[in-house]
């Protein structure tokens, strides 16, 4: 692929208030050129208010927004290295595909007819639209819109591609297949991609890295592996993976107890003074006399994934606990009395 842009973003300090109200930061944040980044939060945590700010589409109160190394804090949207997707993808609908992507290369004035040619059909190759080039947006799946409106915004080569929850419109099954899409597109064109989305299990399989936002602020911003596996806060430990999360532990003989179970700690080595983690897919069920078991709970629900099944569990304080496991031979029913104990080594 030829000459995509790439840029970093260093957010310092941004703050930004409507009415009084603060909804965002103060955040900083830093973004490596050419990566995938994810703004992954709630509803209402302030994501599409930071990405309109990177996008000049919003100014911070206070605060700055480096890209590529120039302050760009108060630089007019169109004159930034940004392009914004929007959700709905918005397409003019008396332009065919070819017309629409080329429309922000026309309105330039600076790039020549051949040219402009040639990175329509480049980005249409790329999205896989080819064949479509002359069709009119009416006549498209909601899907093959957004890979328009994607094409539209990343033939302009801007530096960095801001995606404002580019899926959450399709159907599961494209989803799954977009996110591939977009992570392929990410790679070949090498351009730097921030994307919000409220959705951990897409911001996972996408994202180099992923900021988690609650309320206005990062939480932790780290890859999907360090989130899992060293969420920084209890609101992290939360969000990503569905772990069952522990507070009000309290030290005993042979280690801590929380909600009607005991976590045996080998030697008290480890005392847990604010809130424990435990994934989902650590749990294990054993007979409810097992002397293994942490603690005895009734079995709530179980689904079946086709990966695993999902057992929902109430421990005898009415804790509810969710446990993952492998699917064959679960053999519990809602109902069951059981012990819940963990996977060895979790
Ligand atoms: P969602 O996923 O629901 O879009 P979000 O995380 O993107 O949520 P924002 O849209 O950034 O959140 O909104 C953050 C907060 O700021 C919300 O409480 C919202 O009501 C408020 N807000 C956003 N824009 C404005 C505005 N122009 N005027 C007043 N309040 C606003």
């Amino acid at each position: 692929m030829s000459e995509f842009g790439a840029s970093s973003v260093e957010i310092t300090d941004v703050t930004r208030a409507f009415d009084g109200q603060r909804v965002l930061g103060p955040i900083s944040l830093s973004i490596s050129s050419s990566s995938f980044h994810c703004l992954l939060g709630p509803s209402g945590c302030g994501k599409t208010t930071l990405l309109r700010i990177m996008a000049g589409l919003d100014t911070p109160d206070t605060g700055t927004v480096v890209i590529g190394g120039t302050d760009h804090s108060r630089t007019a949207a169109h004159r930034r290295p940004t392009n914004l997707v929007f959700q709905s993808g918005a397409l003019f609908p008396h332009l065919s595909v070819a017309d629409n992507i080329a429309f922000g290369l026309k309105t330039d004035r600076r790039t020549a007819k051949s040219e402009i040619r040639s990175r329509v059909s480049e980005i249409l190759d790329l999205v896989a639209m080819g064949e479509y080039a002359g069709r009119s947006p009416a006549t498209l799946s909601g899907g093959q819109r957004q890979r328009v409106a994607i094409a539209r915004a990343l033939v302009r080569r801007p530096d960095v591609l801001l995606l404002d929850e580019p899926l959450s419109a399709l159907d599961l099954a494209l989803q799954l297949r977009m996110r591939r899409e977009l992570r392929r597109w990410q790679q070949e064109t090498g351009t730097t991609f921030v994307c919000v989305t409220h959705n951990q299990a897409e911001a996972m399989e996408i994202a180099d890295e992923i900021a988690v936002m609650n309320a206005g602020v990062v939480e932790q911003s780290g890859s999907a592996r360090e989130l899992y596996e060293q969420p920084a806060s209890r609101f992290v430990a939360g969000f990503i993976g569905e772990n069952n999360v522990f507070e009000n532990l309290t030290t005993v003989d042979g280690g801590q107890t929380a909600d009607g179970l005991l976590f045996p700690w080998p030697q008290q080595s480890l005392t847990v003074t604010e809130s424990l983690a435990v994934r989902p897919e650590a749990i294990r069920l054993l007979p409810a006399s097992d002397p293994a078991a942490l603690g005895t709970a009734r079995v709530l629900t179980t689904s079946f994934t086709g990966k695993s099944v999902r057992v929902a569990l109430n421990t005898s304080t009415g804790r509810e606990v969710l446990a993952e496991l492998p699917p064959g031979g679960v053999g519990v029913s809602a109902g069951d009395q059981v012990g819940i104990g963990f996977e060895p080594g979790a």
